[in-house]
């Protein structure tokens, strides 16, 4: 995983969200391949070797989903560079194609195919748990494997930016419905 993305994830343990401590172990740039990550508030740790993080109970997603890359981008609503964008599920299929459509922003992988490797600016994490703090992405883009996590995914964007699913939207006072067409939606968080 990228050092940077650090900042982002949440301790997988239900409690409030809390900050985790990285302790790199080795490093290819700023890609962390061998490290550790902990909480400071449970104890809760996970230590990997192969560049992809393991908050435990998650799995490898299979197939892709219900749009394609050029889809995805689209309904996103995002140009220009910074920031991250979490690909959750067989939505993870995507992340190559959607990374040359975005220069110079940051992807995170959750749960992605077997097919989905780190990469310089693809990070890869497994986890059952929704792994990222609120307001810490600029779009989410869900698998219909995913679809347990609609809130959470909406929670983690910025107040106006978008996250983009299948199936049934996700709805409440926060959640702003901007499109629903051919079982695929989009929808904005309104802080
Ligand atoms: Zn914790």
């Amino acid at each position: 995983m990228h050092i940077e993305l650090t900042d982002h994830l949440r301790c997988p343990r239900e409690h409030p969200e809390a900050f985790l401590v990285l302790l790199p172990d080795r490093m290819d740039q700023r890609r962390v391949i061998a490290g550790h990550l902990g909480c400071p508030i449970c104890g809760w740790s996970t230590t990997w070797t192969d560049g992809v993080p393991d908050f435990g109970e998650g799995w490898r997603a299979e197939g892709a989903p219900a749009f394609d890359a050029i889809a995805a981008h689209a309904m996103l609503g995002i140009d220009g560079p910074g920031g991250w964008i979490a690909l959750v599920g067989n939505a993870a299929a995507l992340v190559t194609a959607i990374t040359a459509l975005l220069p110079g922003v940051g992807f995170v992988a959750v749960n992605p195919p077997a097919t989905v490797s780190p990469t310089s600016n693809v990070s890869v994490l497994l986890s059952g748990a929704w792994p990222f703090k609120a307001h810490s992405m600029r779009g989410v883009i869900l698998g219909d494997d995913a679809s347990q996590w609609r809130a959470a995914a909406v929670a983690t964007t910025l107040p106006g930016l978008r996250t983009i699913g299948s199936g049934e939207p996700p709805a409440g006072e926060h959640i702003q419905l901007l499109g629903n067409a051919g079982g695929v939606w989009v929808v904005a968080g309104r802080g």
